[in-house]
């Protein structure tokens, strides 16, 4: 991973928000978010040689990166996030802190602030997983950090044999993993009939995959069908999907950032 993933994410979710019509609030958020996320990556890459790879050992020098996270909720996010952000300016380095090292233990996508702040921190700190094999019945947590599935995603692989080309991607520190194809990544359930799959025309490279066992859902992004999609970006436009899963009773595996 790289800088250059952010930038490519920060140029997609651009181009969404010009020509979406119902997401367009939503993706002009995206937008600002992203350019601070990628800000967030630029300033662990140059502060590398201050960074252990501890979070609580290197909080002193994040510190001063979490106001860009802030700034851009204030100046386009929702209402809700605009309180909180304003809230967070106010509070002490301790409590910061303590907001970021409580997620970072026990990840929550609900706090949108630490979530959104330690993703570029995390995908920084995470090793590229190219070899992974998950044993069968596991592999739904992310092997780096255990990390909930944000989404899944297909593309052409040299050697994906054994994942048949998917692989999830985790909330917490944005790393891809192979997970194979037709099973839940939240329960390992893989029985055809107790799996389900919902697309739209409008978003023929995105689709919701569902699970009868567990009731819960992720939406998958097809790269092969889409080579210019963008797997965080696609994935929040594609928010009407979410709303049909909503309303067939499935809960997702993990909000994204815009909390959907
Ligand atoms: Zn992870
Ligand atoms: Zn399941």
């Amino acid at each position: 991973m790289s800088l250059d993933f952010w930038e490519r994410q920060t140029a997609r979710a651009m181009e969404l928000a010009g020509d979406a019509d119902g997401t367009k609030e939503l993706l002009v958020f995206y937008v600002r978010l992203l350019r601070a996320q990628t800000e967030v990556y630029q300033f662990c890459l140059s502060s590398r040689w201050q960074l252990s790879g501890e979070l609580s050992a290197d909080l002193p020098v994040l510190r001063p990166a979490f106001a860009t996270i802030l700034r851009a909720a204030e100046v386009a996010g929702p209402e809700r996030l605009v309180e909180q952000a304003r809230t967070l300016k106010n509070a002490t380095p301790d409590e910061i802190d303590q907001l970021l090292l409580s997620y970072w233990s026990e990840p929550s996508d609900v706090e949108f602030f630490a979530k959104a702040f330690l993703q570029p921190y995390g995908q920084y700190l995470a090793p590229e997983i190219t070899d992974f094999v998950p044993a069968a019945g596991s592999g739904w947590r992310c092997p780096f950090c255990g990390g909930k599935p944000q989404l899944s995603i297909l593309q052409y692989k040299k050697t994906g044999g054994e994942s048949g080309n998917r692989d999830l991607m985790c909330a917490k520190c944005v790393t891809f993993w192979p997970f194979r194809r037709a099973v839940c990544a939240n329960c390992s359930e893989e029985e055809p009939a107790k799996l389900s799959r919902y697309q739209t025309p409008a978003f023929s490279h995105v689709r919701v995959e569902a699970c009868d066992t567990c009731k819960h859902y992720l939406k998958n992004i097809d790269w092969t069908r889409l080579p210019r999609a963008e797997a965080m970006v696609d994935e929040v436009a594609a928010a009407p999907l979410d709303l049909w899963a909503i309303e067939h009773g499935y809960t997702k595996i993990e909000l994204n950032l815009v909390g959907l």
